[in-house]
């Protein structure tokens, strides 16, 4: 008898679950072992029994969790075939943050892929998305909708240069996700000539150090002491996201608040939040690669865990893919508080709207 994708995975309420292997796969609850696609912490908990994850992941999640944040742990070599149970499992690529990988697994001649988040656009911060050929592709949908373009994020970094270079006495306060989003707007930064500091808020310290060590040029970036925000005249401080609106910025000479996010393609999300200058920097996939991948794995069989599902499920069947929504709870931020789905589908219809009217 022929195996069937749903004996290789299969839903339960941890999450995508491998019997033959009997292993989960970004588990929301704690389990005996887990595969970890990456260190975001929807997808990375702690308290597992054993985790099998690339090396840079395991390195994010004992930063953030300390090092006792599961019992055993091993390490995934990006390309490497582990047998796991009764199945063979390879991590590959994913593009969305440092360390971040899709999880193949395989078993008589099946083979399933599990994307975590990815993306395929530039980033200097991480592996590039490498394409798994499979029969079952399970994608993710953050901007699954066909509004959702995102923009060259050399020139997003351009605005903001050109913003700093125009206003030469206000500070810039540019929210972003502490882990992968800072470092990367960082790097791209640097990419960009930009040689002063980069001054951070605390929170994003941590990890700025791991990304140090893991080798990343990303030049000087002191932490901001409560006491010098009203002399940062002129300077770029990174913080996350719920910061840009509190009390911490008002004190930095006249802010312009700044948002690094997917999100921010979504115009009335920017001015909601109150930030003057949106930076369309996403770290998933929109929508023409989010097909575009789809078509390059050949699967005939897609599954969709998360986001913006139902648009993407529809497109899969006008190309004669079976495909299915998962409906997985507990994924779709990568740390902060954001839009929930059915909000940010109405948020950027309403704007499909704005734009054929205007
Ligand atoms: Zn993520
Ligand atoms: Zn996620």
């Amino acid at each position: 008898m022929t195996l069937r994708a749903g004996d290789l995975l299969t839903l339960t309420r941890e999450g995508l679950y491998c019997p033959l292997g009997r292993f989960h796969v970004d588990p929301t609850w704690p389990v005996e072992r887990a595969l970890i696609s990456h260190g975001h912490a929807d997808h990375a908990r702690a308290g597992h029994g054993s985790v099998l994850a690339t090396g840079e992941t395991l390195r994010i999640m004992a930063v953030r969790y300390g090092e006792d944040f599961c019992g055993a742990r091993q390490e995934a070599v990006l390309g490497a075939d582990v047998r796991v149970g009764d199945v063979t499992v390879r991590f590959a690529p994913a593009g969305h943050v440092l360390g971040s990988a899709q999880i193949a697994i395989e078993a008589q001649g099946v083979r399933v892929v599990v994307s975590g988040d990815y993306k395929r656009a530039h980033d200097p911060t991480c592996r590039p998305f490498e394409v798994v050929p499979c029969d079952v592709f399970i994608t993710e949908a953050t901007f699954g909708l066909p509004v959702f373009r995102m923009p060259d994020t050399a020139a997003e970094v351009r605005k903001l240069l050109d913003s700093v270079a125009l206003f030469p006495e206000r500070a810039h306060i540019v929210g972003a996700y502490a882990l992968g989003k800072a470092q990367r707007v960082m790097m791209l930064l640097r990419e960009a000539g930009y040689d002063r500091p980069i001054h951070l808020h605390g929170a994003m310290e941590k990890l700025t150090e791991l990304y140090k060590r893991e080798g990343f040029a990303l030049g000087d970036t002191p932490k901001v002491a409560a006491t010098d925000r009203a002399g940062l005249k002129g300077a770029i401080v990174l913080c996350p996201p719920s910061s840009i609106q509190d009390v911490w910025s008002r004190k930095f000479p006249d802010p312009v608040t700044s948002f690094a996010s997917g999100w921010m393609r979504v115009r009335a999300r920017a001015r909601q939040k109150g930030v003057e200058l949106p930076l369309v920097i996403s770290d998933h996939a929109d929508w023409p690669d989010l097909c575009r991948t789809i078509r390059e794995t050949g699967a005939g069989e897609v599954w969709v865990t998360h986001g913006q599902e139902d648009a993407l499920v529809h497109w899969c069947g006008t190309q004669g893919i079976k495909a299915k929504p998962l409906h997985m709870l507990g994924y779709g931020d990568d740390g902060d508080a954001e839009p929930a789905p059915v909000e940010a589908a109405q948020d950027a219809a309403d704007e499909v709207t704005d734009e054929a009217a205007a």
